[in-house]
């Protein structure tokens, strides 16, 4: 059968032969959301009944527990405001990140 693809097929075989594997997503990249997020948000401990509505609507889970109040893994946040916008006891506020 003619392989009519413009490019070499993958050989699984030859796997580990770093001439043979996809230059795309073969190099970790060690850039998280914190690095590029314009946004980020803060939570008024006060306000926070610990109810996890946040943690549920996160799409990336990077809702933690703290003693008395949940809160964002800043790594890993990307500043959606999903969390901003589904907390029920508008405890959590979208603000800009700082330079430098
Ligand atoms: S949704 Fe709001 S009140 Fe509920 S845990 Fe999250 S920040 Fe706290
Ligand atoms: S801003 Fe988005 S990514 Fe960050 S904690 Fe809220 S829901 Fe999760």
């Amino acid at each position: 059968m003619t392989n009519h693809r413009a490019y070499p097929m993958f050989d699984p075989a030859k796997a580990g032969a770093p001439d043979d594997l996809c230059p795309i997503a073969t190099v970790i990249n060690p850039m998280l959301p914190g690095d590029w997020r314009s946004l980020r948000p803060l939570v008024d401990r006060d306000k926070c009944v610990k109810c996890a509505v946040c943690w549920l609507y996160c799409p990336v889970q990077c809702i933690v527990e703290k003693p008395a109040w949940f809160d964002a893994d800043l790594r890993t946040c990307k500043g959606c405001g999903i969390c901003a916008t589904e907390c029920p006891h508008r405890a959590i506020a979208m603000v800009m990140e700082t330079t430098g």
